[in-house]
């Protein structure tokens, strides 16, 4: 009898196998929204917990990630979350993550940018949970919170250092770090030059807060705020991938220091700014190889090529020109 039930189940729409195959691909809301087609799918979802080992919260979610709601998604992981990135998620306060970090002390990689309800103090609370829980966390990403000062970034450096004892034993299952305390002073010798060597990978203004590369794991330092050699404060310090200038370090420097290009990332000197339609800069270099608006010569950086507007005999018009071809202008509108 139970036998013709299940059948019968099967044959009413019980998803096909490639629907749970594909589910390690999704992106989170798209999880979500998968959990909520049928009963099959949400017993997947839910029972699957390497799904939830790793959450990445990016748009169009980060919008309306509330505390709660983040604490409901992360309790899936059972304590076993690992990588939490929560991409400019402005409603998550400095008491929800240290719940989250609380119930998931193995979090090895915090990704917080641009979260501006979270405080530097919060930041401090949550990573120190985290260094006396399991020592666990190897990566800090905190650009865009807001009055981080010196004293701050200090304190959460001491903290990752830490932290970089336990990453050497990386070949080891996550949940079986018994470390001999002899061990841990020999590795201790080589912390500061493992820091240093970990500080040293390039950052690149070009792709700075792109989800791909950090799910790509690309500029993974261990904290991505520096002080920026020039104007001495805590802010994220680019690179420059300019083959004459990566040797000298000269251009090394934050945004405020250092005027970048949008495409490329390399430095514009004062001789060559050049601005494009979205008023993005570009070097000479990038701006002599990327189309421009047929009426005013202004090209649109990689991240707005979607701004093109194309007239009626197909030639390039940026916004602007296009809206002044119909016979109204910014300031009309304005
Ligand atoms: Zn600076
Ligand atoms: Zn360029
Ligand atoms: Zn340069
Ligand atoms: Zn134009
Ligand atoms: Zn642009």
């Amino acid at each position: 009898m139970s036998i013709t039930i299940m059948e019968a189940e099967e044959q009413e729409g019980h998803p096909h196998m490639a629907m749970f195959m594909v589910l390690g691909h999704l992106q989170l809301y798209e999880i979500l929204n998968m959990s909520g087609v049928c009963k099959s799918l949400l017993d997947a979802v839910n029972s699957d917990i390497l799904l939830w080992h790793r959450l990445i919260v990016e748009s169009p979610l980060n919008s309306k990630l509330t505390d709660e709601s983040l604490l409901k998604i992360t309790s899936k992981a059972d304590g076993r979350l690992k990588t939490l990135a929560l991409m400019n998620c402005i409603h998550i306060t400095d008491q929800g993550l240290l719940r989250v970090v609380e119930q998931n002390p193995y979090i090895k990689e915090l990704h917080i940018p641009a979260c501006t309800s979270i405080t530097p103090e919060g930041i401090l609370k949550v990573v120190e949970a985290l260094s006396r829980r399991s020592n666990c966390l190897t990566n800090l990403s905190i650009n865009g919170i807001y009055n981080l000062q010196k004293e701050h970034y200090h304190m959460l450096v001491l903290n990752l250092r830490k932290n970089l004892t336990l990453e050497t034993e990386q070949t080891q299952p996550p949940f079986y770090y018994h470390i001999q305390f002899e061990h841990n002073v020999v590795l201790a010798s080589n912390l500061r030059l493992d820091y240093d060597e970990k500080m040293q990978q390039p950052v690149y203004y070009h792709k700075r807060s792109s989800v791909s590369s950090f799910e790509q794991g690309e500029n993974r330092r261990i904290i991505d705020l520096e002080i920026c050699p020039k104007c001495v404060e805590v802010r994220m310090v680019y690179d420059c991938p300019k083959v004459d200038c990566c040797k000298r370090k000269e251009c090394k420097g934050c945004i405020f220091c250092i005027p970048r290009c949008e495409n490329c990332g390399g430095c514009v000197g004062s001789e060559e700014p050049e601005e494009g339609a979205c008023g993005d800069i570009l070097c000479l270099e990038c701006w002599l190889q990327v189309p421009k608006c047929n009426f005013c010569n202004k090209p649109y950086c990689k991240q707005h090529t979607d701004w093109w507007c194309t007239s009626t005999d197909s030639s390039l018009l940026c916004r602007v020109c296009d809206e002044n071809s119909h016979g109204y202008t910014y300031t009309d509108v304005l």
